[in-house]
């Protein structure tokens, strides 16, 4: 047994199911627990990875602790306990990972577990690759089931390690385990002026344009609220306005939820990939059309000519109405996820307004009334002077929309999304929604 005094990341991932559990819940409880026998340095680190990875339950969330120990056998055996009696193990699709980096390691591992965190935030990763990566460099870890959870356990792990990356914060207040699974009781009252006293330094707790509550989970997870926020006195200023059921703990996460970690920037639809999401700069090459189930979708062209269906689904409600606006010429930079070859925007710069104009029978040059169209492509006439013309009336009218930055309300926006409001100096107006 080790007495001597060192410091640790711990990183779990993967132990949660829909019926219930939450990683991030099992996280706090860690937390609190270690902190009788352990001091816990900084706050805990709760990263969102890939936001398409089929195997996620809900955020694909992991999370990591920080730290300093007299005996690290104890907390290991602790940490490793606890997920194997709190993890749903009987699910299918839950396959728990945990990694323990010791400090004598911090130097030699971070750069390459940093750049495996920012690759699963933007890229698809094998589980062989986690289990390769955790044994080339050592690392003291444990793989339930087929493992899966090791590549989030050894990102958030990397994110822990690694300082420079963009970063906001969650408060989280979890409920007391014998509610678990009811309705959660939270004044929605409380929670609009939570966000009166706080925005523009917390966001997304309600959503004004949509009059929603947006930071209450619908699950059966044990969190009650979340409050996301610019740093942690802000988020914890917010929360001390809710007034709600009792709350069995909280906990203060540093995040990368709402900082576009996820994004890739590409000129060429050909550099593409499923399962991967994109800043795409084009032009808007088809009418936007609104299909069964109220998602619209139009067509961007790239520069080579090549196409792509981009969609603002149903969820993102009045977001639909601008996508609605566009026309074929428009220039435009979108933003999100690609899945069965189509955007899911969650962004769009729309820097340049093509000219609309309304088209009609031309007047007849004697009589002054509208001359009737003689089939298609085949001109103008009017039957009473006989007069002919092949150019209809073009007058060009006012585009009911203006360039600038717009995004999907709050209600509907995806935990990596960055807030609009977090952008400088964008040369554009930008239109924060929420
Ligand atoms: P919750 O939001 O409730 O915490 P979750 O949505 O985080 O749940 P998980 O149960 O953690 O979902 O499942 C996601 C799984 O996908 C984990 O095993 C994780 O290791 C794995 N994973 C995460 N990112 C990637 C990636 N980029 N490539 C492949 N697998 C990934």
């Amino acid at each position: 047994m080790s007495s001597e005094i060192t410091k640790m990341v711990i990183g779990i991932d993967d132990t949660d199911s829909r019926e219930g559990m939450c990683t991030t819940y099992l996280c706090a409880l860690l937390r609190d627990e270690l902190s009788s026998f352990a001091q816990v340095i900084s706050e805990p680190i709760l990263v969102r990875l890939n936001p398409t990875i089929p195997f996620k339950t809900r955020g694909n969330a992991s999370v990591a602790l920080f730290i300093e120990c007299d005996d690290k056998e104890k907390i290991i055996g602790h940490v490793t306990d606890k997920v194997s009696s709190m993890a749903c193990l009987d699910n299918e699709n839950t396959n728990p990972g945990v990694v323990f980096v010791d400090e004598e390691q911090f130097d030699s591992v971070s750069d390459k577990l940093s750049s495996f965190f920012k690759r699963a935030v933007k890229d698809v990763i094998t589980i062989d690759e986690a289990k390769e990566l955790a044994s080339e460099l050592n690392l003291e870890f444990q793989a339930f089931k087929n493992g899966r959870g090791l590549i989030g356990a050894l990102s958030a792990c990397g994110a822990m390690l690694d300082p420079d990356w963009d970063h906001t914060y969650e408060f989280l207040a979890y409920r007391e385990k014998d509610v678990w699974g009811t309705r959660r009781s939270v004044d929605e009252s409380s929670l609009f002026e939570a966000d009166k006293q706080t925005y523009p330094d917390t966001w997304d707790t309600v959503d004004l344009v949509n009059d929603m509550v947006v930071c209450v989970p619908h699950s059966g997870d044990p969190v009650l609220y979340g409050i996301r926020g610019k740093d942690a006195g802000s988020v914890k200023k917010a929360a001390s306005f809710v007034v709600s059921e009792p709350v069995e703990r909280v906990c203060i996460y540093r995040t990368n939820q709402g900082t576009d970690m996820h994004l890739v920037s590409v000129s060429s639809i050909s550099d593409i990939e499923e399962m991967h999401s994109y800043i795409l700069e084009g032009e808007v090459c088809s009418e936007p059309v609104t299909i069964r189930g109220g998602h619209t979708i139009f067509m961007l062209k790239d520069v080579s000519g090549d196409v792509i269906d981009c969609a603002a689904f149903e969820p993102t409600k009045n977001f639909r109405e601008l996508i609605r606006k566009l026309i074929p010429g428009d220039r435009v930079v979108v933003y999100g996820s690609v899945t069965e070859n189509t955007i899911n925007i969650e962004k769009i710069k729309i820097t340049e307004l093509s000219k609309a104009y309304d088209i009609r029978n031309p007047p007849c040059p004697s009589c002054g009334k509208r001359m009737k169209s003689s089939g298609s492509g085949q001109g103008y006439r009017c039957k009473k002077c006989s007069t002919s013309s092949d150019i209809p009336e073009k007058t060009e009218v006012k585009r009911d929309i203006v360039p600038g930055f717009y995004e999907v309300p709050p209600c509907a926006r995806r935990h990596l999304a960055k807030q609009l409001l977090r952008f400088k100096n964008e040369e554009v107006p930008v239109f924060s929604g929420r």
